[in-house]
């Protein structure tokens, strides 16, 4: 089957087999016999275009995309700017490893990087290829500069799958178990989470503060890292006056502040940075995902006495900030700014709490509707009680899925529906797949 991705594809909601169909099963048993069985998937339908709102799979199904490949396409799948960037760059060159001989694109996304971030502080950037790569390379960083070892994380966090990340990770299943042993010197701290705790912003940093001078001690303490918005944790937004207190206390510790924004970052949470909220500023902040609209990049980005404290040689890696990806991430970046998207999350936010507003007032099984801008969850829990539910939130992805809606799941406990649509996405395509997720819950 061949058809183009992007805007131009058909926005509309349509199952012509059922869910997988008979192409995508076929493809399955393809992937079972060939890939590992480690690398899961959480919807076995076999995409052939993208864009806008939708995807198209093997079949000829078209689905309502509400994960953007996990926060990455926020500018839309095959969005114009970004294929007429690579194509173009492709054209040019595609390699030459960046440090053996540079390239302008590299240098215009640390300069891009350098003035969109939060602060306006004198600042470097350096690229890499994952989320993940740049959590290890702030941490590196950090470690560097101030000659201390020990990295602060915390409850439900999400860092990556690589060594030192998936000791920095909170979730064994399916993230660690297994897979150890992980690297020391990694401590975790609670985290604030306002449905569950009912601490105020003050008060949960209090309780990560005093835990970490009693059990780890800022003189030992080299960086505490932690996700603005937690994302695979359950996007769990922090009680307000969380972060700067910790931030605050980072400051006056000497120790490296590092903002993980893998997930939340580029207008997903209705500001440029989910940082922007509430004006934090960290040392360090780590982007990838949405960096360059579904091209592998990610980039660590601070101050300057920071970064430019490791020495040459230090970091870096042979596709790190590869050409074609910094071409597809200056259009990206360049998209969010012109087209507004920021704001466009924002309107996408509105419409999903108040759609789960109104359902909550008669189901309590939706616990909790949190999150912001295009980044928003249900938390779901047994009625009358706040103990979580995940078979009925799976049940809801499954019956989702089979309507063709592509609905994620995430939490510690499994009970958290998210939702991360790419931010150009049709308000009727959104409103038809939240009414999609009413009838689920209400079937279930
Ligand atoms: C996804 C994610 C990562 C890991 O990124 P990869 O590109 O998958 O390595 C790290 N931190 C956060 C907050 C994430 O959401």
């Amino acid at each position: 089957m061949t058809l183009t991705g992007g805007p131009s594809l058909p926005q509309e909601r349509k199952l012509v087999t059922s869910i997988p169909g008979p192409k995508s099963q076929e493809m399955l048993a393809r992937k079972n016999a060939a890939v590992a069985a480690g690398v899961g998937v959480a919807l076995p339908v076999s995409i052939v275009a993208a864009g806008g709102g939708v995807m198209v799979d093997v079949d000829g199904n078209s689905l309502i995309d509400l994960g953007s490949g996990i926060a990455v396409t926020g500018v839309g799948n095959s969005a114009p700017a970004v294929v007429e960037a690579v194509t173009a760059q492709v054209q040019q060159f595609t390699h030459t490893c960046f440090t053996v001989t540079p390239y302008e694109g590299y240098i215009a996304v640390a300069e891009k990087l350098n003035e969109v971030t939060p602060g306006d502080h004198e600042k470097r950037s350096a690229l890499f290829n994952s989320g993940a790569e740049a959590v290890e390379n702030a941490i590196k960083i950090a470690r560097h500069f101030t000659k201390k070892n020990a990295v602060v994380v915390f409850d439900h966090a999400y860092h990556g799958r690589t060594n030192l990340t998936m000791g920095m990770t909170a979730k064994n299943m399916p993230y660690k178990d297994g897979f150890g042993p992980f690297a020391p010197e990694v401590y975790r701290v609670p985290a604030s989470y306002p449905y569950r705790d009912g601490l105020t912003g003050a008060e949960a940093a209090q309780v990560a503060i005093t835990q970490i001078e009693k059990q780890v001690g800022a003189d030992n303490l080299a960086a505490m890292i932690i996700e603005p918005i937690q994302g695979e944790g359950g996007f769990i937004a922090p009680a307000e006056g969380f972060l700067p207190a910790l931030q605050e206390w980072a400051t006056a510790n000497k120790v490296v502040f590092i903002l993980d924004e893998v997930q939340t970052g580029f207008a997903r949470t209705g500001d440029r940075f989910a940082a922007d909220h509430e004006g934090v500023v960290p040392d360090l902040i780590t982007t990838a995902k949405g960096i360059a609209g579904g091209l592998p990049l990610s980039a660590v980005t601070g101050r300057a006495e920071i970064m430019d404290s490791a020495h040459a040689g230090g970091l870096g890696g042979t596709y790190t900030g590869s050409p074609i990806s910094c071409a597809a991430a200056l259009a990206t970046i360049d998209t969010y700014e012109k087209e507004n998207l920021a704001a466009r999350a924002t309107e996408i936010g509105a419409i999903i709490t108040e759609f789960f507003a109104e359902l909550q007032k008669n189901d309590d099984r939706i616990g909790d509707i949190r999150g912001r801008g295009a980044m928003m969850a249900v938390e779901f829990v047994e009625s009358g009680s706040k103990n979580p539910a995940a078979a009925l939130t799976s049940a809801i992805a499954k019956h989702a899925a089979n309507e063709g809606v592509i609905l994620l799941t995430c939490g510690t406990y499994g009970n958290v529906v998210r939702f991360l649509p790419p931010l150009s996405i049709s308000d009727e395509l959104l409103r038809e797949a939240l009414q999609i997720v009413a009838d689920a819950l209400a079937a279930n």
